[in-house]
């Protein structure tokens, strides 16, 4: 299931492969840094493994430093404080997750997971078809709800999405439900369109509920690698972002980008995706990923 962190260690090993049995030197330790940005870890976790490299050890070559085991707890270090589940815990009920991302991310995929997850917990959990742009969108949602077992609030294509939210905040609190799982559209291609829905979105849950999104959960794809990065940027400014779910982390190489994403943004990781099916949802455990990484 971790087969893509398997890749990205692949990928880091190659990228150092040609320094092994290399003196230490300035030069070398510069292609070190090098290698571990071009393996997605991003700059200031490069920066500090090479730092760590440099301290006094340019007489030893560098199978005898150990690289792997320094990578390996320098990744440890950026991840450890970022890895942390959802957890339920808003009164009153129903706690609201808005769940964003651009298209083809593994939005709808992720909130499946999620509720399934939930569920199993024995939390009651309802979703809403708040991506109102895409039928394809309403029905995916639709045929996953069917299948997990969990009510769901839709309104037609080219409705209104706040509308939608409203509706399901209604009866998520007459049902009783512990949480509302609410998908969005995400077309990135026109911002100022995703960022009027998602404030008006903002708007109608805060006048139901002032603490209402308790969660925004950025959904982002690990195979767009850097990329990733500039989504982060937009919807931090769109919609603030409150957590991160990474998926497609089962076929990729481009994983280190957890470690850029959390170097760089601090958010809290939830939880990562490692397959389409609905139980592909896996907790993030910094220190295993770390391992497997470096
Ligand atoms: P959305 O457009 O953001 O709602 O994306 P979808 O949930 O429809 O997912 C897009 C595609 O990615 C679908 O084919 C999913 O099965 C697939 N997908 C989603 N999450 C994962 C994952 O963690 N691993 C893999 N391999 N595929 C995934």
């Amino acid at each position: 299931l971790l087969g893509g962190f398997r890749k990205t260690s692949d990928r880091l090993l190659g990228n150092l492969a040609g320094l092994s049995g290399a003196r230490l030197d300035e030069a070398t330790l510069d292609e070190i840094e090098e290698a571990l940005i071009a393996s997605d870890l991003g700059p200031a976790t490069a920066a500090r493994i090479r730092a760590r490299l440099a301290e006094g050890q340019f007489e030893r070559n560098l199978e005898e430093l150990g690289i792997r085991l320094i990578v390996a707890e320098e990744i440890e270090k950026v991840l450890a404080p970022v890895a942390r589940k959802l957890e339920v815990e808003a009164f009153p009920r129903p706690q609201v997750m808005l769940v964003i991302g651009v298209n083809g991310s593994g939005k709808t995929t992720t909130i499946a997971k999620l509720a399934n997850l939930l569920k199993e917990q024995d939390y009651s959990v309802m979703v809403a078809a708040g991506d109102t742009f895409r039928a394809a969108a309403i029905g995916q949602l639709r045929t996953w709800a069917e299948r997990i077992g969990v009510p769901i609030v839709s309104g037609a294509e080219g409705g209104d999405a706040a509308g939608i939210v409203f509706e399901a905040v209604k009866q998520a609190t007459a049902t009783g439900i512990d949480v509302l799982i609410v998908d969005t559209a995400g077309r990135l291609q026109n911002k100022r369109e995703l960022m009027d829905e998602l404030a008006k979105i903002h708007r109608v849950l805060g006048r139901i509920n002032p603490a209402a999104p308790h969660d925004v959960v950025l959904v982002l794809d690990a195979t767009t690698g850097q990329n990733a990065l500039n989504q982060i940027e937009v919807f931090k400014e769109v919609a603030g972002v409150t957590g991160l779910v990474m998926t497609k982390l089962d076929g990729t190489a481009r994983g280190g980008v957890l470690v850029a994403a959390a170097e760089k943004y601090g958010l809290p990781i939830h939880a990562i995706g490692v397959g389409e099916k609905v139980d592909d949802l896996r907790p993030f455990d910094a220190n295993e990923v770390a391992r497997i990484i470096a």
